[in-house]
């Protein structure tokens, strides 16, 4: 019997590492959602209506639009954060750019998905991924042990033979992220064939488990302890089903939607950038 591929991509991966619970009602459920806007601060608000605005002028940059007229109306930092990105796009070395390019692989029964902000390739094979940060590199190692930084390389390298990059190996292609408040540093993450093995047999082995996972109770909550409640349950959007009581008072550390699904939050509240 053929089975249906499921889609996976960085935000599944993140959200079931959070919590295998939070990760079946999200995306293996029909269960409402209750007062999700509730769970984002103001702040949070901005941060990822700055991050949308700042992907879209990239992307009028990239079809041939002057800076001019795209950067029109942004506030004077926000302005000249993109003059930067954009300059840093044209010092890179390449033959060849996609901007906000969407790849999609088979793995498995899985179609395993991303989204890169940036591809640049060269004709002698390197490519570099370029992740545009609005904000600062506040974590390196963070944003080195991320989920990002282990799908983008991974997803790219397996799709470049349908891209046509056929002389791309996985020592040819180097992850940067780009920080709009400290651009002058962006982190360099060079990939390479161990690291590409590895995070093909840690997917491998995650997307098991989740097969093997059949049922709602199948998926664990995180523990009920107090440290856990309070960083991981309190600002999880379906706290409502699983008797959660943070101890905790005042604001919210809120989940990093940049890491996580800001997609989702795209579908659940639509915004206008004009
Ligand atoms: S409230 Fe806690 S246990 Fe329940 S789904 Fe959310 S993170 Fe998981």
């Amino acid at each position: 019997m053929d089975v249906e591929p499921i889609e996976f991509n960085q935000a599944r991966l993140s959200a079931f590492r959070r919590c295998r619970r939070r990760f079946f009602l999200k995306y293996r459920s029909d269960k409402p959602l209750l007062e999700r806007a509730l769970t984002l601060a103001d702040r949070d608000w901005d941060a990822a209506r700055l991050g949308q605005r700042f992907h879209l002028c990239m992307e009028r940059l990239a079809r041939g639009l002057p800076m001019q007229s795209v950067a029109n109306g942004l506030p004077t930092e926000q302005a000249a954060s993109l003059t930067k990105a954009w300059d840093y796009r044209c010092s890179l070395r390449a033959d060849q750019f996609l901007t906000e390019y969407d790849l999609t692989i088979p793995f498995d029964h899985w179609l395993l998905t991303a989204r890169a902000d940036l591809l640049a390739r060269c004709s002698d094979g390197t490519v570099t991924i370029v992740d545009w940060k609005t904000g600062a590199n506040t974590n390196a190692d963070r944003l080195r042990r991320s989920d990002q930084a282990r799908i983008l390389p991974y997803v790219v390298l397996e799709a470049s033979s349908s891209l046509g990059w056929n002389t791309v190996t996985a020592s040819g292609i180097t992850l940067v992220f780009w920080f709009a408040q400290d651009p002058d540093h962006p982190l360099h993450l060079p990939y390479s064939q161990r690291q590409h093995e590895q995070n093909r047999s840690n997917l491998a082995s995650i997307m098991d488990m989740i097969d093997g996972l059949e049922g709602e109770e199948a998926f664990v909550r995180v523990p009920d302890d107090p440290a856990t409640v309070d960083t991981v349950c309190r600002p999880c959007e379906y706290i409502h089903y699983c008797e959660r009581n943070p101890t905790s008072a005042g604001p919210v550390q809120p989940i990093d939607y940049e890491e996580e699904d800001l997609e989702a939050v795209w579908e659940t509240f639509d915004f206008s950038l004009d």
